[in-house]
């Protein structure tokens, strides 16, 4: 086993949420043991580029790759944490370098260890220097280094209270309770933060998600492919992103397969929890139905409607009980094709 060091950073976005997916992907590899995780770490960015503060922290690793298979893997990591990396020292959602492996010194194009920012940088040694011991080859140039750009350099603060998302929920339901007048303490209420986070949590399910892929696709015999594959009444539950009110309804889903390519019908279903389970509005909730759907099977056409009764309507403002939104979106021979839309259509009455 050897012992690593690697620096996190994170400025985008959800950053404790980031970090703390970094470190259960690493975790995961079979051949890497996270030993210690230092404090969280906040610090201004540098680089003059305007963006959020930074998140870091360092993880004490003990491993069995190699240093090169090491980065390979974390590149993994990285990239799937969606990284974007366009601009240096620019935002980033995650960010995780190779500070120190052992007492090893390597010059290679992709790799240098140590890190050749490391004794350059606060954000980085700061954290490290929770993790090592005295006997630690670079023990000393790390601590001067630390007395020396503590001077020059930006600030960091330990990230006293670490808080995971449900945590943070909870915290903010009780704040609304007391801002609307309510006294969170009171009998009644006393469970409903963490009821409300849990809630959340279900609710809002696909918020985290990138992609779709519940699914499994069938063969059928091509000849039958112009008829219309048709779902009704799929019931959908959904949150506007306006006033985190509920919207719900069913929706109707259409397609005619190309190259005798079906999805199994109750992937439809899925689909259609999967695109309503986070903050949206309806439209948006009806094109991303016929958006996967064409990206899954390319099909000669699809059809979407969708049905909706928005609370954020019929609780406020004008008030309309009752009424029933619809939208719906038609591509291929649906959008091309007036008998087929209307085949679509007539069908649903
Ligand atoms: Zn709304």
């Amino acid at each position: 086993m050897q012992t690593t060091y690697l620096s996190m950073g994170s400025n985008i976005g959800d950053r404790q949420y980031y970090l703390h997916e970094a470190i259960r992907l690493l975790g995961k590899h079979p051949k890497i043991m996270i030993e210690k995780v230092s404090n969280f770490y906040e610090s201004t960015p540098v680089g003059g580029v305007k963006q959020d503060d930074f998140t870091n922290l360092a993880l004490k690793v003990a491993t069995l790759l190699e240093p090169l298979e090491l980065l390979s893997f974390i590149h993994e990591v990285e990239l799937s944490l969606n990284r974007e990396r366009k601009i240096h020292w620019g935002p980033r959602t995650i960010d995780i370098d190779i500070i120190f492996y052992n007492d090893l010194e390597m010059q290679e194009e992709n790799l240098v260890i140590p890190h050749k920012e490391a004794f350059n940088r606060l954000f980085v040694l700061k954290p490290i220097f929770e993790l090592i011991d005295k006997d630690f080859k670079y023990y000393a140039s790390i601590e001067k280094a630390i007395a020396e750009l503590s001077v020059s350099e930006q600030e960091l603060h330990v990230i006293k209270e670490e808080k995971t998302p449900r945590n943070r929920i909870e915290d903010a339901v009780k704040e609304i309770l007391f801002a609307v007048g309510e006294n969170p303490n009171r009998e009644g209420l006393l469970e409903t933060p963490a009821r409300v986070a849990k809630m959340y949590e279900e609710i809002l399910s696909s918020q985290r998600l990138s992609k779709f892929n519940e699914y499994k696709l069938f063969e059928i015999d091509s000849s039958k492919t112009d008829s219309i594959v048709l779902i009704k009444d799929i019931p959908f539950y959904s949150m506007c992103e306006h006033h985190m009110l509920p919207f719900f309804g069913k929706a109707h889903v259409a397609y005619i397969p190309a190259d005798g390519k079906i999805i199994g019908l109750s992937k439809i279903p899925r689909l259609v929890d999967y695109v309503s389970r986070k903050l949206s509005v309806q439209e948006n909730i009806t094109h991303d139905i016929g958006d996967i759907l064409t990206d899954i099977l390319n099909p000669k056409g699809v059809a979407v409607l969708v049905e909706g009764r928005h609370m954020c309507v019929e609780m406020r403002g004008v008030k309309k009980v009752n009424s029933i939104t619809k939208t719906s979106y038609f591509l291929g021979e649906f959008k091309e094709n007036n008998e087929k839309r209307m085949e679509f259509l007539e069908s649903l009455l």
